[in-house]
Formats: C-alpha cells, sequence, structure tokens
C-alpha cells in the first residue's frame, strides 16, 4: 500500500512514533494508502528545522527566493494530470474539477507569489526638514499552515506561496482527510532545489500535529482555513501566545436573483455555485433568494439543470459530481437534510445517498438537493451545511431580502444578480460579505483582497495582504 512521509528538512522521513492512519478514497470507501500519525515530536522537528534555514532564506534576495516559487509552479504544471489524478483519488472531486480548477490554481499561486514578492513595497513618510520615517516589513520568522480538504493543494499552496515569498519559513499540515498532493508537493520541492528546511509538511490529525503547531512558541503566526469552530479553538490557543493570526472560516453565502437579471446566465451560474465540488466550498452559495417575479421561471429551470447534473465515479471524465469527502462528512449533510424535512421545506429534488454499482459501490454519493418553503431563520437556512444542499426563497423588496441575506453568523461571499447598475452596487455595499460577486461567481483575481467578516474569519488573504501578513512592519526615524 501506498506510504506517505513528512517532509522534514528537505527529505521524506518516517514519523518519529513509527505510527500511521488509513487514509480513504471517499468514491470506494476503500483505504488507498496511510500517512504519518505525526506528533508534537514532528512538529518539534519540522520547527528545528525551519529555524535553522531561516537566516539563510530571509537574506536572500526576493528575486531569487521569487525564481524557486516560480520553478515549483513550472514542476505543478509539468504534473498536472499526475497531480489532478491524485486529488480525484483522495477528495472524490470530479477529476475534470482537479484538472480545470484546482492543480492549475495551485501552480498559479506559486507563479503568482513568486513574482509578487518583487514587486513588494514598503512606506516613506517625509517630515520636510524635521525627520525620515520609513518602515521596513521584516519576515516574521517560523510560521504555521494549515488548510482544510475541500480544495486541498489549491487552498494549502494559497498560505504556503506567500509565506515563502515574504522570506519566512513554513511548517504545514494539510487535513488528513486528503494528504495525497500535498505528499506529492514535497516531491516537487525537492526536484526544485528549495532549501532543506525552507518548507516542512507534516501530516496527521488537527488534534495532535495540528495542535502541536498552533502551540509551538517559536511559531510566529498561524494562517488557518477551515471550520468556525476550529478556528474559534485555535484562537484561544494561539492569542495568550500573542501569535499572528489569519482564520479563514466557514460560510452561509447568499445567492439573490433579482427580477430583470440575465436570467438563463444566472440559472447557469447558480448550478454551478451551488453544487462544484459536490457543494464543498466556502464560497458556494446555499440560501438562493429570487424576486417573485421570476421565481417560478427559476425554479422551473434550475430543477432542469439539477436534472441533467451527471454523478458518478470521479475519475470518469465526463462526470460533474463525485463523491463527498467522508463517510462522516455524507451523514452529517444526510443529517441537515432530515432537518430541513422536519423545519417544514418541500423537497424539490434530490434529497437521497446514491449506492453506486461497481467500483464506486462503497462511495459517499449524494443527489444535489434542493427544497423551497424553508423560513430563512430556520437552522438549515443558518448554519454550514457545506454539501450539495440548497434552498430556494422567494423575496418582495430589496430591503427584505438584505435583512435575510445578513441574517446569518457568518458573512464569506455573496452573489448578487441584476441588470440594474445602481442597484447592484447599492446591494454590494449593504451586504455583510467580505466578497461581493456581481453576475458572476468565483471570478478570482489573486490580487483581491480574500476572507470574511463576522464569524467566517478575521484577516484577509490574497495579493498585498498575504504578504502583509507575513512580515511584521518595523517603523524607523531618522531626525535630520
Ligand atoms: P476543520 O476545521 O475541521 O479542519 C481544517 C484543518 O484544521 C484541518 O487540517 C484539520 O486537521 C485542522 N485542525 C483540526 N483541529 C485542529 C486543532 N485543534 N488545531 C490545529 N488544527 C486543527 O475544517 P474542514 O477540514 O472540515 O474544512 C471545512 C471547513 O473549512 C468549512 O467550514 C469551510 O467553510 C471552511 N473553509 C473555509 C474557506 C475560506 O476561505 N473561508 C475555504 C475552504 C473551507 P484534520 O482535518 O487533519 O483533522
Amino acid at each position: 500500500m501506498l506510504q506517505l512521509q513528512n517532509y522534514i528538512n528537505g527529505q521524506l522521513v518516517a514519523p518519529v512514533a513509527g505510527t500511521y492512519l488509513p487514509t480513504i478514497e471517499p468514491a470506494t470507501g476503500q483505504v488507498y494508502a496511510e500517512i504519518p500519525d505525526s506528533s508534537p515530536a514532528d512538529v518539534a522537528r519540522a520547527v528545528t528545522a525551519a529555524e535553522a534555514a531561516l537566516p539563510t532564506w530571509r537574506m536572500l534576495p526576493a528575486e531569487e527566493r521569487g525564481r524557486l516559487l516560480v520553478r515549483i509552479a513550472e514542476l505543478l504544471e509539468r504534473d498536472l494530470e499526475l497531480l489532478a489524478q491524485a486529488e480525484s483519488l483522495d477528495n472524490g472531486k470530479p477529476v475534470s474539477l482537479a484538472r480545470t480548477v484546482d492543480i492549475p490554481r495551485a501552480a498559479s499561486n506559486f507563479a503568482f507569489f513568486g513574482t509578487a514578492a518583487q514587486h513588494f513595497a514598503s512606506e516613506t513618510h517625509f517630515q520636510e526638514g524635521v525627520a525620515l520615517n520609513y518602515t521596513v516589513r521584516h519576515p516574521l520568522g517560523v510560521v504555521g499552515c494549515i488548510s482544510p480538504w475541500n480544495l486541498p493543494l489549491y487552498l494549502f499552496t494559497w498560505k504556503i506561496a506567500p509565506a515563502l515569498a515574504a522570506g519566512c519559513c513554513v511548517v504545514a499540515k494539510p487535513s488528513e482527510l486528503t494528504p495525497y498532493t500535498a505528499f506529492l508537493l514535497s516531491n516537487l520541492c525537492i526536484e526544485a532545489g528549495l532549501p532543506a528546511g525552507v518548507l516542512n509538511i507534516v501530516h496527521g490529525t488537527g488534534p495532535s500535529a495540528g495542535q502541536a503547531i498552533v502551540e509551538h512558541p517559536a511559531i510566529k503566526a498561524i494562517s488557518f482555513t477551515g471550520g468556525t469552530a476550529t478556528g474559534a479553538h485555535i484562537a484561544r490557543t494561539a492569542a495568550p501566545l500573542f501569535k499572528k493570526l489569519s482564520l479563514e472560516l466557514g460560510g452561509k453565502n447568499p445567492n439573490i436573483i433579482f427580477a430583470d437579471c440575465n436570467l438563463a446566465e444566472a440559472v447557469r451560474t447558480s448550478l454551478r455555485s451551488s453544487f462544484s465540488n459536490q457543494g464543498q466550498i466556502c464560497l458556494c452559495g446555499s440560501r438562493i433568494f429570487i424576486e417573485r417575479p421570476v421565481y417560478e421561471v427559476f425554479k422551473t429551470e434550475f430543477l432542469q439543470g439539477v436534472a441533467g447534473l451527471t454523478i458518478g465515479d470521479p475519475q470518469e471524465e465526463g462526470t460533474q459530481q463525485g463523491a463527498v469527502v467522508s463517510e462522516a462528512h455524507l451523514r452529517k449533510v444526510l443529517g441537515y437534510i432530515e432537518l430541513a424535512h422536519q423545519e417544514g421545506g418541500t423537497l424539490l429534488a434530490g434529497g437521497q445517498r446514491i449506492e453506486l454499482k461497481g467500483r464506486c459501490a462503497g462511495g459517499y454519493f449524494l443527489q444535489p438537493t434542493v427544497f423551497e418553503g424553508l423560513r430563512p431563520d430556520c437552522r438549515v437556512n443558518q448554519e454550514e451545511i457545506f454539501g450539495p444542499v440548497v434552498t430556494l426563497t422567494p423575496f418582495d423588496t430589496e430591503e427584505e431580502v438584505l435583512a435575510w441575506a445578513n441574517s446569518t453568523e457568518y458573512g464569506l461571499a455573496a452573489t448578487v444578480w441584476t441588470s440594474n447598475l445602481t442597484r447592484a452596487h447599492r446591494v454590494a455595499h449593504a451586504l455583510h460579505s467580505g466578497i461581493v460577486w456581481i453576475n458572476t461567481w468565483m471570478h478570482r483575481d489573486l490580487r483581491t483582497p480574500f476572507g470574511g467578516m463576522k464569524n467566517s474569519g478575521v484577516g484577509r488573504e490574497g495579493g498585498l495582504e498575504a504578504l502583509r501578513f507575513f512580515t511584521e512592519p518595523q517603523s524607523i526615524t531618522l531626525k535630520l
């Protein structure tokens, strides 16, 4: 069986305790590999390696650091097909999605930050005849990066690349559920010639390896993406240690359809924003609010689209919906479907587990599910489900839909569909969301600040925000 290893001090190494955990292919329910069940001792080794690498790495010219990151991007592109297959196997997502979204974006993350490091500048504040004040942005030092299972390599590299570009050394942990592409990245870093200890990848569970990263006194910052409850726990642990924190957490995103929009485009994109990656993207729009005059026509066309989605083996080319990530997650989502019935919802599509035949007989497949008739304040419309489940709700006024859209504890992303430009801006400004898309969804420019309001997180990733996060500003004043 495939056995993954940690990547510490430039080498692939077994965990100190010699223990491993099974990892399962969601499409079959079968164990396909084992991963290090790393302990605080492994994290300590990784931190020691990172500390040793730091003085040289932080002093390398940004151009040279950038060249290495761009080289890793090129290797990710070279191995795109292998990595896409691995991501699909590990996560259950359609291989076509991994090939067109996950892996190209992982490569872009390295290329973007590899070059961004050379454009990063700090400020000067000149006081005429009195003083020259300037700011130096020093790399923070050794930092921790912890990522979730839904977009494994995409989100892992979104943290690692800016940290390395800023001159930090990294101890990183991918989700125990989706370790494979992080392991393959280790090999590519070795091939690219990344100096030993600059990046260390420790596999294992959140409570063991993850917690050890958060608690380690030499780790100066934690960049975390995951659930809101885990984020709160990490904040409680890290705050007394005065670590810098970037938390990208859950969402319960509204998708608002005004009657004057391009309805065909809204339906097409809403199918993607509802069910891409089996609804397991923090940016998915799970609450669809539709202005009443177009409610019935939107519903009819949306349900036709849902009926046409191809669900099946993620490794098959035509598959649009693969498996959800684990049996526990499947149960959680089915629990919310049951709750939607209890809360008085009317099931319009899906609602059941799918039992496939052949290779995928034991896989965790779920029908894309649509409900209507649920109150905006019910649990199904307030809590993050993170699966292929959406609700449809008609609205009558802009005030009403804004109140509903803003009524959850989350504030990550929102989508607005309208051809009225004035309204588009007005509604966007009134939404309590870190990200608003108008007449599009998941359109990403890596320079823009990425992150959520309220319980969706603290801080922003992306562009210069990420480089600022991984650096410590120092203000120096010279009296003239
Ligand atoms: P989790 O919060 O369960 O896990 C995220 C990561 O944290 C995993 O690597 C996990 O390890 C680790 N972890 C768990 N406990 C601890 C701990 N005590 N200390 C340190 N690390 C720990 O989230 P999921 O993996 O279930 O991901 C889904 C969630 O992520 C959803 O809520 C989703 O909305 C959110 N998300 C947010 C995004 C954003 O940008 N805002 C983007 C994508 C997802 P392990 O899994 O190995 O146990």
